[in-house]
């Protein structure tokens, strides 16, 4: 695949293949700050629960074109566009059809590029595209990784935070050498921080020992404001602005675009 970009959207991909590590809850609220500071912000929904739908208070009357539309009917990123209560945010939703598409994209031609080329064809323009990727690392977070430029990893603080990680890190390499040689890993945020848990203090310095500088300085904190505002359809950021959970995912924005000012050099 040689095709040039010609969309100007930095394309972020927010993945581990673990389940509630906080994928959903920093696509949401990374991308309601990066939204507040002005940037044009798409949500690409790639879970088959739909939790960053959900989370975003999309009622699931309004979520009948959605991803798996995108990824198998080629409609276009934006007829499949939902626009958000957040001003600058809009999301593509998912659907239970979604659950079907790991095993529906194995026959498919182009498997893995069928969302890059969706991005590609996409004929408006978004500052940043934050893909939430589902459990696993099938071929739907495949598409997402050959869909983007860099990748974020959220990490939970706790025991088994590292484990399972290198084989996160070898798909991201696969793919870096098989199918987009320029993908970079944007970073590592720790989530769910516990600063009276001396395990969470162990599991970071773990983490900063492994991945050094990609590990992003901001931690998010455990929050119950974080956990609540998903049942209230609202990210944290507008559920409660000044908790500790929304202050850090603000702080998190902050650092994403520092750190793309490198990137993008
Ligand atoms: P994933 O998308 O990786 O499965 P989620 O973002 O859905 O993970 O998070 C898993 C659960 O943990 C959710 O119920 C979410 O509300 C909760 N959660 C995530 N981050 C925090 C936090 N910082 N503090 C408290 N609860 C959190
Ligand atoms: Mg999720």
């Amino acid at each position: 695949m040689t095709t040039a970009r010609v969309i100007a959207a930095r394309v972020i991909a927010v993945a581990n293949q673990k389940g509630g590590v906080g994928k959903t809850t920093t696509t949401i609220n990374l991308a309601t700050a990066l939204a507040a500071v002005g940037k044009r912000v798409l949500i690409i929904d790639l879970d088959p629960q739909g939790n960053a739908s959900t989370g975003l208070g999309i009622p699931r009357t309004r979520r009948g074109v959605g991803s798996y539309d995108v990824l198998f009917d080629d409609v276009a990123l934006e007829d499949a566009a939902v626009v958000s209560d957040v001003p600058n945010l809009s999301i593509i939703t998912s659907s239970v059809d979604l659950s079907g598409a790991e095993i529906e994209l194995v026959g498919a031609t182009s498997r893995e590029y069928r969302l890059r080329q969706a991005v590609e064809r996409s004929a408006i323009e978004y500052d940043y595209v934050l893909i939430d990727c589902p459990p696993a690392l099938g071929l739907l977070t495949l598409n997402a990784l050959v869909a983007a430029h860099a990748v974020m990893v959220p990490l939970q603080c706790e025991f088994y935070a590292l484990e399972g990680l290198s084989h996160l890190v070898r798909t991201i390499e696969r793919v870096k050498r098989s199918f987009n040689p320029a993908l970079d890993i944007h970073g590592v945020v720790l989530t769910m921080f516990d600063k009276r848990n001396n395990l969470s203090d162990m599991v970071a310095a773990d983490v900063r020992g492994f991945f050094g500088e990609k590990v992003y300085d901001t931690v998010i904190p455990r929050n119950v404001k974080v956990s609540e505002a998903p049942s209230h359809g609202k990210p944290v950021l507008l559920y409660d602005m000044r908790s500790s959970g929304a202050q850090a995912y603000i702080h998190l924005a902050g650092e994403v675009l520092r750190r793309e000012k490198r990137l993008t050099a």
